[in-house]
């Protein structure tokens, strides 16, 4: 294929300036679709003119005069048959001025807004036309541009590769024609040239055919990335793991709870992962305090009975000491040994660490991404597990699953994420892998009460901690999030706690933050789930995975200023218990934003981690949500997962098919679409 700086008319200059838009290609180049269309098809009378309009007039020039205050500015005055209005240029080359000199006949393009004498246009697109210069027959498309790229160059340069040989059909007929969507050739042609006559509103909301049509390629072409990923993975080799006959159930018997249907179900889908000679690519989903630690333990009991060591991996020091307590709590009964490593252990506990893992005594290792560094070898790693998979960057899962390749196996895998992730979300980006879903929590939790307090009633509020505690409860303060300056953010945990201290004497208050030393960090925790702290003060360090059940009040500061799936990960660190739990969002009525409040709403209403991750995604957009994952992988630019989640539904469906039985097709569609060689995914 041709590239661009090949091609007539492409100077280096324009080829520089397309690169920096991420146009790299000639097929890069033609899906660079427009963002809108103006409508230059008609001419309005002055007089009709309405506040706020996007639209074309035509006229003579009567006034034209540069003046220099307030600030240097040109006003020309434009008149029709029908009325007169005013166009102001704050920045204008002496060239325009004499463009727009009296008794000139200008076609004008801009938006009406009111001004000092009646209606006008600030810095409206001109151009000099005669008595009887035809008007344009179709829409005019805006792309997105650059500094220095003017949009008639971009049009220009669409045009120029606007050539049937680029425009070739990659799909079989039957694919489009079933959903009554045009060929490609056609429906590309139409959104950079729109047809005669095309009214706006056909082409603005992108429902058209053309538009759905390129929708539903960029959908297939995710869809046969990911799922040609997977396959290929499947490919490779992975111990294959008969289900455990002795362990699991001795593992049961001491447990003081019996695990849930939902937890039986995606305990069989993962044994029957394990079972195969492939590598399993599963994403265990869960809302906070779903159970997904049981369900781990017991994967991870299926190998360590069959010989294969097994690695647990989480996000923060915190939350992996919790699963290594946890964990040891449950096998170490079973005799089998449990090794911890972190970044902050000493030399000496690291070491012994290190060689446990190495000469496969410790069957199981938990630890923080400490546990993927260069000097940490396995014996004979058979499973890892991620907690929290969407805090760790592609590289870092990729280099632990490394960490098993021997003899030709690669370990299983299993993933972990307590943010629900909305189903047309998991059905694009996490196409890669297997999904399974524990979609009830276990018995006997009582619904946490959410309240919405003003911050003007934070003495109120103190004083019902102070009460609670008082009573025996035990709480968590939470400090704000002040995302421009950590040091501020540590400041004010220090003060909060200092001031705690002092108001609340006979409380037993503590401090932990993400500064702290971790053995610090370690001991507070400890200290507050032995009951010894009453109130803890926190920053979002808690965030993920805390699990103190006797704690049941918590109280957020400024949770205005919080994501919706922080907020809902907070919350979930009480009420894991029996006692009735509350957690009160104080919020700022001044600072308040829109979205802070539309957040506050959807939490506010909610319990349920998948419907609060469906609002996020309708607030946020899928970017935010995806977190490291997106890294380095692209993002629908032309689909949008809620408007057309019907498309997607049809996209996996086909690219199935496509992959049994059309390899050329594929092929084809994937040259098109990730022409830029990116991938879809990594991992
Ligand atoms: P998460 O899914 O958020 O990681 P955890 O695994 O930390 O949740 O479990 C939350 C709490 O529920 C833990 O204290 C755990 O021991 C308990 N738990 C797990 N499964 C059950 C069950 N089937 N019945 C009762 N309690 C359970
Ligand atoms: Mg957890």
């Amino acid at each position: 294929m041709r590239s661009l700086s090949e091609i007539k008319g492409f100077t280096p200059a324009l080829c520089s300036q397309l690169a920096k838009l991420g146009i790299p290609s000639i097929q890069a180049l033609l899906l660079h679709l427009p963002l809108r269309y103006l409508d230059e098809t008609r001419i309005t009378a002055i007089r009709d003119l309405r506040l706020g309009e996007q639209t074309q007039i035509e006229g003579v020039v009567v006034h034209n005069e540069v003046s220099y205050k307030p600030r240097k500015m040109l006003n020309v005055r434009l008149q029709d048959d029908t009325g007169i209005i005013n166009l102001r240029f704050l920045h204008f080359y002496p060239s325009q001025v004499t463009a727009m000199q009296i008794g000139q006949r200008l076609r004008v393009f801009g938006e009406v807004r009111p001004g000092f004498f009646g209606y006008e246009m600030v810095h409206p697109t001109q151009r000099k036309v005669g008595e009887d210069t035809p008007v344009n027959q179709a829409l005019t498309p805006v792309y997105p541009s650059t500094a220095g790229l003017s949009q008639a160059a971009i049009r220009k340069a669409v045009n120029l590769v606007l050539q049937p040989a680029n425009l070739l059909e990659t799909l079989p007929a039957w694919v489009y024609q079933s959903l009554q969507l045009p060929d490609f050739a056609s429906s590309l042609r139409l959104l950079h040239q729109p047809l005669p006559d095309m009214a706006l509103t056909a082409l603005e909301d992108r429902t058209h055919p053309a538009w759905q049509r390129l929708a539903f390629d960029e959908l297939l072409a995710q869809q046969l990335s990911m799922r040609q990923h997977y396959a290929r993975r499947k490919q490779s080799q992975a111990p294959k793991i008969a289900a455990s006959q002795t362990l699991v159930k001795q593992l049961q018997a001491q447990l003081p709870f019996s695990l849930t249907a939902a937890q039986q179900t995606v305990i069989a889908e993962i044994s029957h992962d394990l079972s195969q000679p492939h590598p399993m690519q599963r994403l265990l989903q869960g809302d906070v305090g779903s159970g997904k630690t049981i369900v781990a333990c017991i994967a991870a009991l299926q190998l360590i009975e069959h010989g294969w060591q097994v690695a647990m991996m989480a996000p923060t020091e915190i939350l992996a000491e919790q699963h290594y307590k946890k964990l040891a709590g449950w096998l170490v009964p079973l005799g089998i040994e449990v090794a911890w490593l972190t970044g902050s252990q000493h030399k000496k506990e690291r070491e012994h660490s290190l060689s446990r893992i190495a000469n496969g005594e410790a069957m199981l290792a938990v630890g923080t991404h400490a546990l993927f560094q260069d000097q940490v070898q396995f014996k004979q790693l058979g499973l890892a597990i991620v907690d929290e998979q969407h805090r760790f960057g592609v590289g870092q899962r990729l280099a632990l699953r490394k960490k098993g390749q021997q003899a030709q196996l690669e370990p299983h895998q299993l993933m972990m994420s307590a943010t629900p992730i909305p189903r047309t979300l998991s059905m694009s980006y996490y196409a890669d892998l297997d999904v399974s879903v524990i979609d009830a929590l276990p018995p006997g939790r009582t619904p946490i009460v959410t309240k919405l307090v003003a911050d003007d009633r934070r003495e109120e509020i103190l004083q019902r901690v102070h009460d609670a505690c008082a009573q025996g409860q035990q709480a968590y303060w939470v400090c704000p999030l002040i995302e421009e300056s950590e040091t501020l953010q540590l400041q004010t945990a220090n003060d909060t706690f200092a001031y705690m201290q002092q108001t609340f004497p006979q409380l037993k208050v503590g401090l932990v933050h993400g500064r702290m030393k971790s053995a610090e960090k370690q001991a507070v925790m400890q200290a507050f789930a032995a009951n010894e702290i009453h109130l803890l003060v926190a920053t979002t360090v808690i965030e993920v995975g805390v699990d103190v059940p006797n704690a049941s009040l918590m109280v957020i500061e400024h949770a205005e200023r919080m994501g919706l799936s922080q907020l809902h990960q907070l919350r979930g660190r009480v009420g894991r218990g029996a006692a009735k739990s509350t957690c009160i969002l104080l919020y700022s009525k001044q600072q308040c934003s829109q979205i802070g409040r539309q957040r506050l709403k959807v939490i506010f209403e909610s319990n349920d981690g998948f419907q609060i991750a469906q609002a996020d995604l309708n607030i946020r957009g899928p970017g935010e949500l995806l977190g490291t994952r997106q890294s380095g992988v692209p993002m629908l630019k032309i689909a949008d997962l809620e408007r057309d989640a019907a498309l997607l539904e049809i996209a996996k469906v086909t690219a199935d098919r496509l992959l049994e039985n059309h390899p050329a097709a594929v092929a084809a569609h994937l040259q098109r679409w990730l022409s830029q060689g990116e991938e879809w995914i990594k991992v």
